[in-house]
């Protein structure tokens, strides 16, 4: 296991791109994180940085306390599992998992004992004399898995390893991946666009825009305290609902709409005249208007989707369009008119121009 240091780390491509801006991150022994974003906001350019597949441009980036820029890739006790899983067709699952062994002329019996115990915390003890082309996708990725943790290692990268699955595979891996995790306790860098498996794996997540950290935390920290809107909009699943509107006189006004922001809100005089953003999650709302503390809105049904253990409204509030999660029983019919509840305490408020939360709106959710 290994202790890592960012300390304002930059990335400058050649062509004069700047990919990642002061990067700043201590990962404990044996944690796993996500690196979580869109593509191209530089997650991948980070991990290769932690590998010693790519140069730092300026910054320090310390392994165990010891400046590690210039160590080389192989002293830094490093295995990494990448998108396509590359095994060779020729080979057997066990001569694939032994290959990087063989090469280093290790002896032949404990090749043997690597391979079995290995295979054993992969579930690939069955499949050890297939070829390749004889495997689901899930057992070329896990072979691929298996061939980084063969090697004693202290640091685990992964670059989006489950793209080429399909979604029940992913599901699988997720869990397994999780689980190899803790039998092995390498610490391990995850990368991925997909918050879903961000959210599942790791102890924190370290979401980026634009090569910049736009937040990290716990997944729990995450979901209830986004501190800008890109968090609040990238982390969730439908996304979390925004109103547009301008404080007046203490009310947030929209097209159809007039909430008084003090019960969530310390200071509204502080943002009284601004452009702010009103929002709250899809699940946080009730059609039970009845309760107290809670903002009562008047909206309209767009369509609805059952989904089994919950139904999605598409509504309108004026003219903005919001996704409700209802129970699939007591769905508002399309077309309806209809009225639901944001409790206080679901609902936050950011600053239209800084994208920032308003603090106090964030207190309330625990
Ligand atoms: P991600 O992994 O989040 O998709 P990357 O780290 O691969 O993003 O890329 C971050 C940005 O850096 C992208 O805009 C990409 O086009 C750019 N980039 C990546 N590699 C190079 C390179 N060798 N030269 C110039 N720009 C690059």
């Amino acid at each position: 296991m290994s202790h890592l240091i960012f300390k304002n780390i930059n990335k400058v491509y050649p062509n004069g791109f700047h990919a990642v801006h002061d990067f700043n991150l201590e990962i404990q022994d044996g944690e796993f994180i996500c690196l979580v974003g869109s593509s191209g906001c530089g997650k991948s350019t980070t991990l290769r940085m932690v590998a010693g597949l790519e140069d730092i441009t300026s910054g320090e980036f310390i392994i165990d306390g010891k400046v590690a820029n210039q160590m080389s890739a192989r002293d830094r006790g490093i295995a990494m599992v990448f998108q396509s899983y590359a095994l060779y067709p020729h080979l057997t699952v066990y001569e694939n998992l032994a290959f990087g062994l063989t090469l280093e002329g290790i002896d032949a019996d404990i090749i043997e004992e690597k391979v079995t115990a290995t295979a054993k915390i992969l579930g690939l003890t069955d499949y050890l004399e297939r070829f390749p082309r004889n495997l689901s996708g899930g057992q070329c990725q896990r072979v691929a898995v298996g061939r980084a943790l063969i090697r004693k290692v202290n640091i685990f990268l992964m670059d989006e390893p489950l793209s080429n699955l399909d979604a029940k595979q992913r599901v699988t891996m997720r869990s397994e991946i999780k689980q190899i995790h803790r039998s092995v306790g390498a610490t391990t860098i995850y990368v991925t666009h997909d918050q879903t498996e961000a959210m599942t794996m790791s102890d924190r997540i370290v979401v980026m825009k634009d090569g910049r950290i736009q937040q990290v935390g716990t997944p729990y920290d995450l979901y209830f305290h986004p501190r800008n809107l890109f968090v609040a909009g990238f982390i969730g699943e439908p996304p979390m609902n925004f109103i547009n509107g301008k404080v007046e006189g203490g009310k947030l006004v929209a097209e159809g709409i007039s909430l008084d922001l003090a019960p969530i809100v310390d200071d509204v005089k502080a943002i009284e005249g601004k452009e702010v953003v009103f929002a709250f999650r899809p699940e946080a709302i009730s059609l039970d208007t009845s309760g107290k503390d809670c903002y009562v809105i008047d909206s309209s049904v767009d369509l609805t989707e059952l989904l089994g253990d919950t139904t999605n409204v598409y509504a309108n509030i004026g003219d903005v369009n919001v996704i409700l999660k209802v129970n699939p029983h007591n769905t508002p019919e399309m077309g309806a008119q209809f009225k639901f509840a944001v409790p206080y305490h679901a609902a936050y408020v950011y600053d239209k121009e800084t994208e920032l939360v308003v603090e106090s709106s964030l207190e309330r959710h625990s």
